[in-house]
């Protein structure tokens, strides 16, 4: 990992001075700030694989807590910046201007699951995989699952407004945040939207959290709905001859069927899982569907061979084949989930991009990657949720070959041009953060860019909050002269 160039200003931002550690460290508690260098090493990373140090980590305990930290960092100012879990995979929780990491973790209390109104209110440190498996043990289901689930957090799935495989019939995190509990830059705690089914009362500041990336607000409890668990489930591979016959099949499912999942692995991504599928497939198979149907226990059976019969008419399919167990179900997901970091058996560091396409231009899309494969001699591979056209596209590098990182990243813009012009968006999922913020003036346009930055502006005039994401910072922020 490549560490942070220390400018003179970052320098003084991680000699955090005394006096604030003190005041803090009453706030909060002696051993909730650490400032160890070896410790703060941990709190630096993210899923990108880039390192900046902060200038102490503190771990708060409540929501009051977090305002009155919050009222230290704009009285003094000094950059805060909310940490989940660090699996972000666009460099959202890295502190790029120091000063002070907060991380969730002791917030981690499910509050209420309320099984009659279907709901329930969580503190953002709260695991997503445990939130699911709580509302499972109330007969209740939430479908957002990041692939992520098992260690990425709810507050960073709302910051992020992370989907997962299942978006595809459930929707996103958007899609289920009722209502938020978040502190203010300047310390001032706010609660945006209802518990309610419905609510139209003043502006929907609940979807402009969502979403925001640490950059307006920090989220300190949440409010979810529910849904009633489906009865049955079963998973269907499908494998095929080529990466376009895989992908001009998703249109054609998704007229006659509504999938829960509807995923897809290049042959690249396929050869790196290869070991942990539960059965051999052919050689000649180029391209994988996995696709998944939900509902009552008497109707999943029944879709399933429609299903099957439908993809026997169409034309590039090698085999298609039924999950017999759950034991096999969990074993195609757990390789499906094990290919983000298997990549790095191809090369040490990765561009994660997460491109969306109209779905009927999947096809046009994977043929891109193939050609800048091609044509660039990069090493890129292509997965994720199809049924969204939302396609996980990796560059593969080796940053300390210079001559690697200008390819990749000629790949990077190549792509994310072709995206625009296929009707696309630059993020699915993963946000903007650090790595996509030069490349927001290519999707939106001036008016609207200039729109963001005042609402970012309205919310945190110092540009305290997790400064430098988002929108390309400014050369110096007020908290960068004043610590
Ligand atoms: C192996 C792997 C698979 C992944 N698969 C998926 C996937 O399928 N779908 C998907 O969407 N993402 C996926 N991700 C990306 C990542 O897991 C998600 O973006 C997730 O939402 C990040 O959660 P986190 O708790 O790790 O947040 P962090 O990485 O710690 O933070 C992410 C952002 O949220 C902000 N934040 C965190 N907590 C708060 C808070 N309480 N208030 C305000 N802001 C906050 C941070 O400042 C940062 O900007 C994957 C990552 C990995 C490593």
């Amino acid at each position: 990992m490549k560490p942070a160039k220390k400018t003179p200003a970052l320098r003084k931002l991680l000699e955090m001075n005394k006096k604030t550690i003190r005041e803090l460290r009453k706030i909060v508690g002696q051993d909730q700030v650490i400032t160890a260098p070896e410790e703060l090493s941990c709190y630096s990373y993210d899923g990108t694989g880039q390192e900046y140090p902060p200038a102490a980590v503190i771990f708060p305990g409540s929501s009051e807590e977090i305002c009155r930290i919050m009222q230290m960092a704009s009285a003094t100012p000094f950059p805060v910046v909310p940490r989940g879990a660090g699996t972000g995979m666009t460099g959202g929780a890295l502190p790029v201007a120091g000063g002070l990491v907060m991380v969730m973790s002791r917030l981690n209390r499910i509050l209420e699951i309320d099984q009659d109104n279907q709901l329930a209110v969580v503190e953002p440190g709260v695991i997503t995989g445990a939130l699911r498996l709580a509302a499972e043990r109330h007969g209740l289901y939430y479908p957002p699952d990041p692939a992520s689930l098992h260690f990425c957090t709810m507050g960073g799935n709302v910051a992020e407004c992370a989907g997962g495989p299942s978006a595809v019939k459930y929707g996103v995190t958007r899609d289920y945040v009722l209502g938020l509990e978040a502190v203010l830059p300047d310390g001032r705690l706010i609660h945006t939207g209802v518990r309610t089914a419905k609510g139209v009362v003043g502006y929907d500041l609940t979807r402009l959290l969502v979403g925001s990336e640490g950059t307006l607000a920090i989220i300190t409890r949440i409010t979810v709905k529910l849904l009633p668990a489906p009865e049955a489930r079963s998973t269907l591979l499908v494998l095929c001859r080529g990466m376009a016959e895989a992908t001009s099949l998703v249109t054609g499912i998704l007229a006659h069927h509504t999938p829960c999942t509807l995923e897809y692995m290049d042959r690249t991504a396929l050869a790196i899982v290869r070991d942990k599928l539960p059965f051999p497939f052919p050689q000649e198979a180029e391209a994988l569907l996995l696709v998944e149907l939900d509902g009552q226990k008497e109707t999943v059976p029944l879709a399933i061979r429609q299903l099957t019969e439908f993809l026997q008419t169409r034309p590039g399919i090698i085999m298609s084949r039924k999950a017999e167990s759950p034991v096999e179900a969990q074993q195609l997901w757990a390789a499906r989930r094990a290919i983000s970091p298997a990549a790095f058996s191809l090369k040490p560091h990765k561009m994660s991009e997460d491109v969306v396409v109209p779905r009927s231009r999947l096809p046009q899309l994977v043929s891109c990657t193939e050609a800048l494969n091609r044509e660039l001699g990069v090493v890129i591979f292509t997965f994720g949720h199809a049924g969204d056209g939302n396609i996980h596209v990796n560059i593969m590098l080796d940053r300390s070959v210079p001559q690697e990182v200008i390819q990749a990243e000629t790949a990077k813009q190549l792509l994310f041009t072709e995206v625009l012009r296929l009707g696309g968006t630059l993020s699915g999922e993963h946000g903007i953060g650090l790595t996509k913020a030069a490349y927001l003036p290519m999707e939106l346009d001036q008016p609207t860019l200039a729109l963001m930055r005042q609402i970012k502006n309205l919310f945190d005039p110092d540009n305290i909050l997790n400064p430098g994401k988002i929108f390309p910072a400014p050369a110096q922020t007020a908290a960068e002269k004043n610590i």
